[in-house]
């Protein structure tokens, strides 16, 4: 699986997966303070057979590869056939206030909580540690594992990360604030006007640019009090829930037909204008262009 909305830069990969199945997610640190961008450049090239599926900075989560494929990281073959790899920058000293601070906690709750939805081998997952005791005897135990808790587990490694200090806790609010949303006002859709004077449309999830005509049109019908427009400075953001405000990530692009046909009539009936009965069809056209055939931005 490839999760949307974040950037995926193919690393190198020299495994191959028994099943394509995974159950746990590891959780590593890069012992370096070198960005993600850096770490899936790197990944790219590197020849070392150690990769990851995401790596993780204080500002952003970049996929590396599929999660269906098998990466080296674990340093034993169940944890490399079993486990989603994470690899987040920082260090085994690091203190809890470092990581605190230094992690995108809130993008890689997004991620793993999408993962968690979106792959079926993670149905019955627990954001919990695992203990090591129960990953020697049942190495597809579904929860969080370090790699030090491979090693012990697993073996086959002398690596103790992600440390100490590393704050498990705000991993897991991270994760359970992304699986379970607060309840909210949902939108029909969303549209995006960036401070730059770019104007996307999207749910969330896909986003593609709008033409000028289209982000017109949807602008007279947002006049009419149908229909929310909400300002992002920074496109980045979106696949981050925290930078949504009050509009909760919908995790399926795809409306129904009757949806988007719902939708359109509301819109123009908000119109209040006899002009745009005229108009519907290209206002349908462009709410499903826009809704359904959305591309990632
Ligand atoms: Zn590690």
């Amino acid at each position: 699986m490839r999760v949307p909305g974040i950037p995926y830069v193919q690393g190198r990969n020299d495994y191959t997966d028994v099943d394509g199945r995974k159950y746990g997610i590891a959780i590593h640190n890069t012992a370096n303070d070198a960005s993600d961008e850096g770490e899936a450049a790197y990944a790219t090239r590197r020849t070392d057979g150690i990769s990851s599926h995401f790596y993780c900075d204080a500002d952003s989560v970049i996929q590396s590869i599929d999660t269906d494929d098998r990466v080296g990281h674990a340093g034993s073959a169940i944890g490399n056939e079993n486990a989603i790899a994470v690899e987040i920058t920082g260090g085994n000293g690091m203190s809890r206030a470092w990581w605190l601070a230094n992690v995108a906690w809130d993008k890689l709750g997004w991620v793993l909580a999408y993962v968690i939805t979106h792959d079926p081998d993670f149905a019955g997952f627990q954001v919990r540690r695992a203990s090591v005791a129960e990953m020697k005897t049942n190495p597809r135990v579904k929860a969080f594992y370090g790699h030090n808790d491979m090693r012990l587990a697993w073996g086959h490694t002398t690596h103790t990360d992600p440390g100490p200090n590393f704050p498990w806790d705000r991993l897991f609010a991270a994760v359970n604030t992304a699986l379970n949303p607060p309840l909210q006002e949902v939108p029909d859709m969303l549209v995006l006007f960036t401070d730059e004077g770019k104007k996307w449309v999207g749910d969330g999830v896909t986003r593609r640019p709008l033409t000028d005509a289209e982000a017109s049109d949807l602008q007279h019908i947002a006049s009419k009090g149908a229909l929310k427009l909400t300002v992002w400075a920074d496109m980045a953001e979106v696949a981050n829930p925290g930078a949504f405000g009050a509009v909760p990530v919908v995790p399926e692009a795809v409306l129904s037909e009757a949806q988007v046909e719902k939708i359109a009539a509301q819109l123009i009936a908000a119109t209040d204008n006899p002009l745009d009965e005229a108009d519907k069809p290209a206002i349908v056209a462009a709410l499903k262009q826009a809704l359904r055939e959305g591309v990632e931005g």
